[in-house]
């Protein structure tokens, strides 16, 4: 159904390997309203991934063209390699229609978006134990040792940065990490801040005593 208020934007963030992905797909296949921004990136696709359902695969001159036409919300140069990037028209259409959107993005874009908009709500997803997130990344089983210390590393520091989220879910359970971000949807939705076209009615008619 359309609603007539604006929708949440939802950044949602977590290190390689806690789980997020998994997440925010659950989330939009309970909550069909719900859309997710697809970023563009410069890096190459990995095997399986396709160009406009996992990223937008840019080359660097598409992507600082698409720069210089401020056409991102925000935009990332990872290690002056790979620039990883929110196409603004996709969110901003879809929130004015009223649907909530998600970016899943880094720590460094989450903090952007915190400071152009405040009204964005920021989860970070954490693992339970630090040994448990280490455990997933060796889990998967791709990488030489050395590989996987350095995505720990990397893992440790962007949780160095959840303190300044506003909600942290822990992915112990993937269906109770999904009702917890749900249940942060819900609770936000009821806010008072954003509940002024509801004040204005119940109390704004032609039905005062
Ligand atoms: P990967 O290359 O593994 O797909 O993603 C690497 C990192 O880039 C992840 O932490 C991911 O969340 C982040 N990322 C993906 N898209 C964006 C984006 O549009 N902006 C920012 N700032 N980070 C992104």
């Amino acid at each position: 159904m359309k609603q007539n208020r604006k929708g949440l934007l939802l950044v949602v963030s977590g290190p390689a390997g806690v789980g997020k992905g998994t997440i925010d797909t659950a989330l939009i296949e309970r909550n069909p309203d719900m859309k997710m921004s697809i970023s563009a990136t410069t890096r190459n696709p990995r095997p399986g991934e396709i160009d406009g359902v996992h990223y937008f695969f840019k080359s660097s001159e598409e992507f600082e063209r698409m720069i210089e036409n401020d056409e991102f919300l925000e935009y990332m140069h990872v290690f002056n390699t790979n620039y990883y990037g929110t196409p603004r028209l996709f969110v901003e259409e879809e929130l004015k229609s009223g649907h909530d959107v998600i970016l899943e993005i880094d720590v460094q874009g989450a903090m952007k978006i915190r400071d152009s908009y405040p009204d964005a709500v920021l989860i970070f997803i954490a693992p339970p134990s630090m040994s448990e997130l280490k455990a997933r990344l060796i889990g998967r089983g791709t990488e030489t040792a050395d590989a996987v210390e350095k995505r720990y590393a990397t893992a440790f520091d962007e949780m160095r940065y959840m303190d300044r989220y506003d909600y942290i879910v822990v992915n112990n359970v993937v269906d109770v990490a999904v009702c917890r971000v749900e249940a942060i949807i819900e609770a936000e939705k009821c806010r008072t801040v954003r509940s002024e076209a509801l004040i204005n009615r119940l109390l704004g008619g032609s039905e005062k005593p």
